[in-house]
């Protein structure tokens, strides 16, 4: 069965087409300026060069039309027709508490999510649209709904009760959900297959580190801890956002600076994290290359960011009583050598000892500790379309 796996952002939209009898990815794509001037999208038939088309997108309709034409294409398509696509996989941001696995979309599943629109307002909308478009255009084929908050729903209520009136987690849902459940699930079950044990018999911390960045306490296969919370906001620093800060300095600051309502979000998310520390770039190449030319706050920035990720690594090895692996991924875990090196400095007696020559390596699955390490270090490049589609496929072959 070959399926389709859509991650729909509110002007962008990326896609792949996976054979799932191989896993074999056959094509991917990314359609940009949805609803703007300038829509493109880019389709790559692996294997072969990139082609890229400008063409009007209205909106989430228009932008699933032109990628159905693009997988069908004669000379950049991979299917003849849309009958062999046997499932669609949609990425969701939200479920709120309503999902702990991925859902064959049915209209019940779609005014749930509706219902956690409140929760995800830049988020669930456009996975929403993205969904009604493929139903328009694909109405006999089985659509699956694949959380970002699903893995997480395993947390223990201490791990994710916040300690305000808890009229507020039962009147608004006010808690800890955490996101980018999908990489983390991924990780560890190639982490198991990488040490050759099973999931039941190891403590994680997965690390995904990427523009957002969460971290996660996996013990014998459940998640019962991670950084992010309520929205994707809390937790670790990350490219733009502060993670944790002290819940008073947003008070302090609309004050200080009068900043009318909203702003303090928006500075929050869009303008802190490494960005805000060093004032030059949310990209970790940017600050590596800053910090070569003398840029102390760039250097101080990947400080911060290091001193967070030891932190919860610390907290984490706590909660479980030990760890048998850290995983890191996405694409700072995935990359940055350096900031490897600066998150496992001097972790000696917690067993964790990275082999500096070991760890020279990018994006490649591999073992990064030392031998005689308790603790082993695993990078491990995250796939989370890989995951959509197979639970994609798994949910559609049950229906058979
Ligand atoms: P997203 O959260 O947008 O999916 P990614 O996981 O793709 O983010 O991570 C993107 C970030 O990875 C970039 O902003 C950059 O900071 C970092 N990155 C990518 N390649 C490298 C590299 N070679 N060295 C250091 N950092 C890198």
């Amino acid at each position: 069965m070959k399926v389709l796996v859509i991650n729909c952002g509110s002007s962008s939209l990326k896609y792949q087409v996976l054979d799932m009898t191989n896993e074999m990815l056959l094509a991917k794509g990314l359609v940009e300026r949805i609803g703007m001037e300038g829509s493109v999208i880019t389709h790559e038939k692996i294997g072969m060069d990139k082609f890229k088309l400008v063409t009007p997108m209205e909106d989430h309709k228009d932008a699933i039309e032109q990628v159905l034409m693009a997988v069908q294409d004669k000379n950049h398509g991979v299917v003849a027709s849309m009958n062999e696509i046997g499932a669609v996989g949609h990425r969701v941001v939200h479920a709120g508490e309503k999902y702990a696995e991925s859902v064959l979309i049915t209209e019940e599943v779609i005014k749930a999510l509706e219902e956690c629109i409140e929760l995800a307002p830049l988020h669930n909308p456009p996975n929403l649209l993205g969904i009604a478009a493929c139903r328009q255009l694909m109405p006999n084929t089985p659509m699956i709904a694949v959380f970002d908050t699903a893995f997480h729903q395993t947390m223990p209520p201490e791990s994710y009760i916040y300690a305000i009136p808890y009229e507020y987690y039962t009147k608004h849902g006010i808690r800890r959900y955490g996101f980018h459940g999908t990489s983390h699930k991924y990780v560890a079950q190639r982490a198991s297959a990488m040490l050759n044990i099973n999931l039941d018999e190891l403590k994680l911390i997965t690390c995904h580190l990427g523009n957002g960045a969460s971290v996660s306490a996996i013990k014998r296969g459940k998640c019962i801890d991670t950084s992010m919370g309520f929205t994707p906001l809390e937790g670790l620093v990350m490219g733009t956002r502060s993670g944790d800060i002290d819940p008073a300095i947003v008070t302090y600051i609309r004050e200080k600076e009068n900043l009318p309502q909203g702003v303090a979000n928006e500075i929050l998310n869009k303008k802190s994290g490494v960005l805000g520390i060093s004032g030059v770039s949310s990209d970790f190449r940017d600050l590596e290359a800053a910090v070569e030319d003398g840029n102390e706050r760039a250097m101080l920035a990947l400080q911060v960011f290091a001193h967070k990720v030891r932190f919860y690594i610390g907290a984490y090895i706590a909660e479980m009583n030990g760890c048998d692996a850290i995983v890191f991924t996405a694409g700072v875990g995935e990359n940055d050598v350096m900031m490897r090196e600066l998150i496992c400095n001097n972790l000696g007696n917690l067993g964790i000892k990275l082999d500096p020559i070991k760890n020279k390596v990018r994006g490649k699955e591999t073992i990064i500790s030392m031998e005689d390490a308790k603790v082993k270090l695993l990078l491990i490049p995250t796939n989370e379309e890989l995951m959509i589609a197979r639970d994609a496929y798994s949910i559609a072959s049950r229906l058979k």
